[in-house]
């Protein structure tokens, strides 16, 4: 079954932050960087991903109508909203020619996912790790401008609930919390939490502390 679902993903997600750089990790990045970056899109998951991913609780996206409705019809959106609509817009607007549009989403399919694949490859391997130095996830400057700010890694494995991802609220390389931001300001977007100086700053003593021992 695909994963490319809201379901899927967050499912996976959910699994990769508990169980990162081990078998149950479905994008375990100690598995080298193509195993991390797409190599598991192509072979079948670990039993471990399988049998500790059912212990994450799901009831929450279970519950969201627009999650359920995405799932149920994964199949025929992702077609349209992925390749027919993209396809269409440039030859209904400005009369693109169909053939080259058709390419130009292509190429711009895979430039977004790979950018989003480098999350769980560049981004856990190379870098600085300031928050955690145990884990694989890295600062990565380069992925967080590509990924519009999502490569702050080893805070956001830190701090996985914060909702910036990352510790500093530099726009220009988090792009991600100005759109969050913004539609916090409209009053759409909200309970946003986010980890406070005071408690980024204990944490760090906390495990330098625990590395002098
Ligand atoms: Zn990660
Ligand atoms: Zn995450």
């Amino acid at each position: 079954m695909t994963t490319g679902h809201i379901y899927g993903w967050v499912r996976d997600h959910r699994v990769h932050h508990k169980f990162t750089d081990t078998d149950a990790d479905p994008y375990n990045a100690r598995k080298g960087f193509f195993f991390s970056h797409i190599g598991w899109v192509l072979v079948h998951k670990h039993p471990d991903v399988i049998s500790k991913g059912a212990s994450i609780d799901l009831s929450d996206l279970k519950q969201d109508c627009l999650v359920v409705f995405q799932r149920k019809w994964y199949q025929y959106l992702m077609l349209f909203c992925c390749f027919i609509i993209p396809t269409l817009i440039p030859w209904w607007v400005w009369s693109e020619n169909l053939w080259c549009a058709w390419h130009l989403n292509m190429t711009r399919c895979v430039i977004n996912l790979h950018t989003i694949l480098s999350i769980n490859s560049a981004a856990h391997m190379w870098g600085v790790k300031p928050y955690d130095k145990s884990i694989s996830p890295t600062e990565n400057a380069v992925v967080s401008f590509i990924s519009c700010g999502e490569g702050w890694h080893n805070y956001h494995h830190v701090f996985p609930w914060d909702y910036k991802a990352a510790e500093l609220g530099n726009y220009k390389l988090n792009i991600a919390t100005a759109f969050i931001d913004f539609f916090a300001y409209l009053g759409l977007a909200y309970d946003l939490k986010t980890a406070s100086v005071k408690i980024v700053k204990k944490l760090c003593s906390l495990k330098q502390r625990n590395k002098l021992k």
